[in-house]
């Protein structure tokens, strides 16, 4: 009987509760809040009412790149339920105190089963790591379901909290990329729900839609009555017809007072003219204007995306347990590379979780110098052997979780993940002298010119600029 009192009893040490041979770690607002030792809890407590505060929280644990800390139960000490859809999406439940443990005890159990089932793999690509990390967090919830919400904060208007939470709001087209990887896989199948347009410079989905002046663009326009007489044919602005001293309308070409609407005159359309540039028409353009990178675009001209709702197959859950390898595979054959796209969106990725740890990292590049010339003298198919005979080199001289990408037929650019500067130029320097010993050997009939090296990524720095700051001076050689 002791042992049973002793079993059920919640023993409270500062922000440490211990319940059934769980730890709970309580965490508040006043906390220093470090995500990365939350490994040592089985979970986690939020005694934090402010909506945003919470949603922080959660957020900054779902995205953590530990799997014990993002598969990590979580629950809101609160009387009432949130109904902020995001928070309750990424969170496990709500209880009134931590008196209340035993109410979660069931769904608790169920939770750390799904969990300890799950493997996780070595993943190298990062579509792979967003596909497991948004199966495992599914599939150990009892979840089949991701439905797009509709939500404020979100980049294209539309967030799938498990996959949408890793990702800031301007690399969120990503999602839906990575969700038509997973469909064309197999894991997910698809209904449409709704379809969003977003700006075709920044992929933003918040657009400011105006009528604007076809001339000038601007939307400061004054709409009139255009008018048509019809004795005398003078179509014309309503304007032209006004008198300063009463309503009375005259026609300024036959000089006749106009009596009845459809009768003798009609109003066959709206005049604008344009506060702006005093242009006069009668169609606007209609224009979308980003009001997060200011690009102003043609209707036609954005990025249309279908937003659908994704329901687990049988396959996805079986990879939500053994984990998701196929793509990396895919880009390994094809040349160990990424695209830009995910190169940039992998760099911000990096550079984040560093910056939680004070680490920096570098970009590296590998340029072929006169590639025209050496595109002439080899030939298409023998240029892209060289290619990807470079990038052979680098992959084998980088870290396996760095990440290599063309920039364009004759420059590479890779990642130099968590190595300190001075290391990661010395590597540069080896790699060089082994490159160009590989380019005399095999491709004797010409010489090829290369140049390598790396910049460090400051913290907070943005990866677009440190990628020009990187090509344009190559580009202008
Ligand atoms: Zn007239
Ligand atoms: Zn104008
Ligand atoms: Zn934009």
């Amino acid at each position: 009987m002791v042992e049973d009192f002793e079993k059920d009893q919640i023993i409270v040490d500062g922000n440490v509760v211990t319940y059934h041979n769980l730890k709970y770690f309580i965490v508040e607002i006043n906390d220093k809040f470090r995500p990365d030792t939350f490994t040592q809890y089985d979970v986690l407590l939020l005694d934090v009412r402010e909506e945003s505060l919470l949603q922080y929280i959660i957020s900054q644990v779902r995205s953590h790149l530990n799997p014990r800390v993002y598969l990590i139960p979580i629950f809101i000490l609160n009387t009432t339920a949130y109904d902020e859809t995001v928070i309750n999406s990424l969170s496990d439940g709500t209880i009134p105190s931590i008196n209340h443990l035993d109410q979660i005890d069931p769904k608790l159990l169920d939770i750390r089963a799904r969990i300890s089932r799950i493997n996780h793999p070595k993943v190298l690509s990062f579509e792979s790591q967003m596909i497991n990390r948004t199966l495992n967090l599914m599939y150990t919830r009892g979840k089949k379901k991701l439905d797009p919400i509709p939500y404020f904060h979100s980049g294209i208007g539309y967030y799938y909290p498990e996959l949408s939470v890793n990702f800031n709001h301007r690399d969120e087209i990503t999602v839906l990329k990575i969700l038509n990887t997973a469909e064309d896989e197999g894991l997910f199948q698809s209904e449409f729900h709704e379809r969003v347009y977003l700006c075709n410079s920044c992929h933003s989905g918040y657009l400011n839609y105006r009528e604007v002046c076809p001339k000038c663009n601007s939307s400061d326009a004054t709409a009139q009555d255009l008018v048509h007489h019809f004795p005398c044919a003078y179509v014309g602005p309503i304007e032209d017809f006004q008198n300063s001293i009463d309503d009375q309308l005259d026609c300024p070409k036959c000089n006749k007072t106009l009596r009845h609407i459809g009768v003798d005159y009609d109003k066959p359309s709206v005049l604008y003219t344009c506060n702006s540039c005093h242009h006069r028409f009668q169609d606007y353009y209609t224009k979308a204007k980003c009001t997060t990178c200011g690009t102003e675009n043609d209707v036609e001209h954005l990025v249309s995306k279908s937003i659908k709702r994704y329901i687990m197959t049988k396959k996805g859950e079986s990879v939500a347990i053994n984990g998701y390898i196929n793509i990396e595979k895919q880009l390994e054959t094809l040349s160990g590379t990424v695209t830009m796209e995910i190169f940039r969106v992998l760099l911000q990725y990096e550079l984040q979780r560093l910056h939680n740890v004070g680490y920096q990292t570098n970009i590296g590049y590998l340029h072929v110098e006169k590639a025209a010339q050496v595109g002439g003298v080899l030939g298409l198919e023998k240029q892209k052997e060289l290619m990807n005979d470079l990038v052979q080199v680098l992959k084998s001289n980088l870290n396996p979780s760095d990440f290599v990408s063309f920039y364009n037929s004759s420059t590479i650019l890779f990642s130099f993940v968590g190595t300190d500067f001075e290391k990661a130029k010395s590597t540069i320097t080896e790699m060089q002298s082994l490159a160009s010993r590989l380019l005399t050997k095999s491709y004797e009939k010409v010489h090829i010119g290369l140049r390598m090296d790396i910049v460090s990524l400051k913290l907070g720095s943005e990866v677009d600029q440190s990628i020009n700051s990187i090509v344009t001076p190559l580009t202008k050689m």
